[in-house]
């Protein structure tokens, strides 16, 4: 089993330990099989939010994979 962490379907979220739901996207699908970490700080001053459309600071999965 991977021991990943969660990551949303929706905006790449990765969530906490233990979490399988997203703040704020509880309807969204979650998945462990996500890659590329990012942690963005100023989503107004980063090209990688932009592209993931995310628009509040976090920890981010590049990709997620859902089945
Ligand atoms: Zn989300």
């Amino acid at each position: 089993m991977a021991t990943n962490p969660f990551a949303c379907g929706e905006c790449h979220l990765v969530l906490g330990d233990g979490v399988d739901q997203c703040p704020r996207h509880p309807s969204a699908k979650v998945s462990s099989d996500w890659t590329g970490y990012v942690i963005i700080i100023q989503p107004e001053r980063s090209e990688i939010a932009a592209r993931l459309k995310v628009d509040q600071p976090g920890k981010y999965a590049l990709k997620v994979n859902i089945r």
